[in-house]
C-alpha cells in the first residue's frame, strides 16, 4: 500500500521548493516531484533582482532552496508526473509517474512553469545540437571564443549574451522588433559590452549549413546572413497545456492556469502558483513564484 501524502509539489523550480519549505515548515508530509531539478531559474546566469542577494547565480540559488527544503524532511522523487487522477469525493489524488509508478496525496499543488517557445522555422530542429540550442548557461562553453548569435529581446535573450560575451568571441543579438523589452539596468550593461551588437528589425528565417550551423537569415535588409557557429535561442516560454488540460482544469486562452484567491485551481484540491498561472498580473518572476506558492500552503493548512 503506497504512503498517502498531505501534499504533492509537481515541479522542481523556485515556486516549487518555495512550497515545500512552507509546507514542511507547517507540518505537512510533503513531497517534491519532478523529471529536472531547478526550472527556469537553475538556467539563469545571474539574478540581481531578488532581495537579499546582490548578484547570485540561478543555479546557486536553486540549490540553496533545495537544501533548505530537504533539511525540513521533504521527499523528493526524480520522475515525470504524466498526469493527476482526480479521485472524486474529496478523496484526493493519485499522480501517475513516467516510470508506472504512482503517488497519493490529499492535495496538490503544481509548479510546472512554462515550455519553451521555438520559432519553428526551417533549419532550427536540423541544426539542433549542431548550433542551434536553448540554453546559454547549459551549452555556452561548447562555442568558447567563437562567432555566436542569440536571438530575442526579453531578459532571457539580454541576459544571455552578457554570459556569451564572457566567453565567445563576438555575441549578435538579433530582435525581432525596433526595441528591446528587457530591465533597463540589464539594457546598460549591453550597452556598454563591446563585444555584443544588437541588430534590431531581424526576425529569424532560417538556419543554414553543413554538418554544424553556418548561417541565420533574417529578415533584416541590411545584415540579411548572419554568419556563426552558435545560435541562442531565448524567445520565452509558453504554458503547458497539454498537461493541465488533461486533468481537467480551467485554463485561460492562452493556457495560463485560472487560480483564485487562494492559489486554488478550477478543481478543488489542486493549487498552483509560478509561472504557468494567471496570478500576479503574470508577472512571472522569482517573488511572485514564491509568493503564490506560499499564499497557496497557507491555504492548504487552512483546509481550502
Ligand atoms: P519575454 O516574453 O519577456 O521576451 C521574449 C522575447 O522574445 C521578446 O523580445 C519577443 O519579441 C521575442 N520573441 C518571441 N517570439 C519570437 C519569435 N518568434 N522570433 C523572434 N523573437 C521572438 O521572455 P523572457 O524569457 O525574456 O522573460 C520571461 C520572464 O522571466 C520575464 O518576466 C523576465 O523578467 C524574467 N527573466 C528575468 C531574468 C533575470 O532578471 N535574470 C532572466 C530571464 C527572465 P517581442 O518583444 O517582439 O514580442
Amino acid at each position: 500500500m503506497n504512503e498517502t501524502y498531505d501534499l504533492a509539489i509537481v515541479g522542481m523550480g523556485f515556486a516549487g521548493y518555495t512550497g515545500g519549505i512552507y509546507a514542511a515548515r507547517y507540518g505537512l508530509k510533503t513531497v517534491i516531484i519532478g523529471d529536472v531539478f531547478g526550472g527556469q531559474t537553475a538556467e539563469a546566469h545571474i539574478i540581481g533582482n531578488y532581495p537579499g542577494f546582490e548578484e547570485i547565480t540561478g543555479m546557486e540559488l536553486m540549490q540553496r532552496v533545495q537544501a533548505q527544503t530537504l533539511k525540513l524532511g521533504v521527499t523528493e522523487i526524480y520522475e515525470r508526473v504524466n498526469h493527476v487522477k482526480v479521485h472524486g469525493n474529496d478523496t484526493g489524488f493519485e499522480l501517475e509517474l513516467a516510470n508506472g509508478k504512482t503517488v497519493t496525496t490529499k492535495k496538490v499543488l503544481l509548479t510546472i512553469g512554462m515550455n519553451r517557445r521555438k520559432l519553428n522555422v526551417p533549419g532550427e530542429s536540423e541544426f539542433y545540437g549542431k548550433g542551434v540550442t536553448y540554453c546559454a548557461t547549459c551549452d555556452g562553453y561548447f562555442f568558447k571564443g567563437k562567432d555566436v548569435a542569440v536571438i530575442g529581446g526579453g531578459d532571457s535573450a539580454v541576459t544571455a549574451a552578457l554570459y556569451l560575451a564572457d566567453i565567445c568571441n563576438s555575441v549578435q543579438l538579433l530582435v525581432r522588433s525596433d526595441q528591446l523589452r528587457a530591465e533597463q539596468y540589464w539594457i546598460n550593461k549591453l550597452e556598454q559590452n563591446k563585444k555584443i551588437t544588437v541588430r534590431f528589425n531581424s526576425g529569424i528565417e532560417k538556419f543554414t549549413g553543413g554538418e554544424t550551423l553556418e548561417t541565420i537569415h533574417t529578415t533584416n535588409t541590411e545584415n540579411p546572413e548572419i554568419h556563426v557557429s552558435g545560435a541562442f535561442i531565448e524567445i520565452g516560454h509558453a504554458p503547458n497545456k497539454t498537461f493541465t488540460e488533461a486533468i481537467g482544469i480551467t485554463t485561460d486562452e492562452h493556457g495560463f492556469i485560472i487560480v483564485d484567491k487562494n492559489q486554488q485551481t478550477s478543481q478543488k484540491g489542486i493549487f498552483a502558483a509560478g509561472d504557468s498561472t494567471n496570478a500576479s498580473n503574470k508577472f512571472a518572476q522569482l517573488l511572485t513564484a514564491a509568493s503564490e506558492a506560499a499564499i497557496a500552503v497557507e491555504a492548504i493548512t487552512k483546509g481550502e
